[in-house]
C-alpha cells in the first residue's frame, strides 16, 4: 500500500533523479500517485512523498479552483487535470502572488508563501512525448510548489521567518512522530 511520508522522513529532502524509461513500473507508480492524490483530496503529490525519488509529479486542479476570483473565469481554460508531469522542468517564472500553502506530507500546518503568478514547465507525459504548459494562479502554485519537492524543499522553507517561529514547536513535534514512526517500522 502506497503511502504519503511526512515531515522528518529524510527521503523528502533527497534530489530526485531524472527518469530514463517511461516502463510499466513508473507507469504503475503514476496510477499510485494519482490514486493517493485523488482519495487525499491534494491538488498535487510528488515521487518524494512516496517515498520515490523518480523526477515525477501528478496534479489536479479541478476546475472550481481554477478561478481568478471566486465565481469568476477559469485561469486555464486549456488545461485539464489530472495530469503526470515527468523530468519536469520549469522554464519561465512571471509575476507574484502570495497564498496559503499546505501540504499532504505536513498536515495540519498552513503558512503563507510568495509564488511566481505565472509558470511554463516542459515535460514528459506518460507516452514519452515531450510537452509544455503556460499555467497561472493555484495551477502555477502547484506546479512550483511540487517542482520544490523534486528538489527536497519543502514549502515551510520559503514560509515568512514571523512563521516560521510560530510554528517551530509544531514542526519539531512532526518530526518526533514522523522519527517514531520510521523506528517502529
Ligand atoms: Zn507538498
Amino acid at each position: 500500500m502506497t503511502r504519503i511520508y511526512t515531515y522528518g522522513n529524510p527521503v523528502l529532502r533527497v534530489m530526485s533523479v531524472p527518469v530514463k524509461n517511461i516502463d510499466a513500473g513508473l507507469k504503475k507508480m503514476a496510477d499510485n500517485m494519482l490514486e493517493l492524490m485523488m482519495q487525499k483530496s491534494g491538488v498535487g503529490l510528488a515521487a518524494q512523498q512516496i517515498g520515490k525519488t523518480a523526477s515525477i509529479f501528478v496534479m489536479h486542479v479541478p476546475p472550481q479552483y481554477d478561478l481568478d476570483k471566486p465565481e469568476g473565469k477559469r485561469l486555464n481554460p486549456k488545461i485539464n487535470t489530472p495530469l503526470v508531469l515527468i523530468n519536469p522542468v520549469l522554464d519561465d517564472r512571471q509575476g507574484a502572488q502570495r497564498q496559503q500553502e499546505g501540504c499532504l506530507s505536513v498536515p495540519g500546518i498552513f503558512a503563507p508563501v510568495h509564488r511566481a503568478f505565472e509558470v511554463s514547465v516542459s515535460f514528459l507525459d506518460l507516452q514519452g512525448n515531450q510537452q509544455r504548459l503556460d499555467a497561472r494562479g493555484l495551477m502555477a502554485r502547484v506546479i512550483q510548489h511540487e517542482f520544490d519537492h523534486l528538489n527536497g524543499i519543502l514549502f515551510v522553507d520559503r514560509m515568512p521567518t514571523i512563521k516560521k517561529i510560530t510554528l517551530a514547536a509544531r514542526l519539531r513535534k512532526l518530526k518526533r512522530a514522523t522519527e517514531r514512526e520510521i523506528a517502529a517500522d
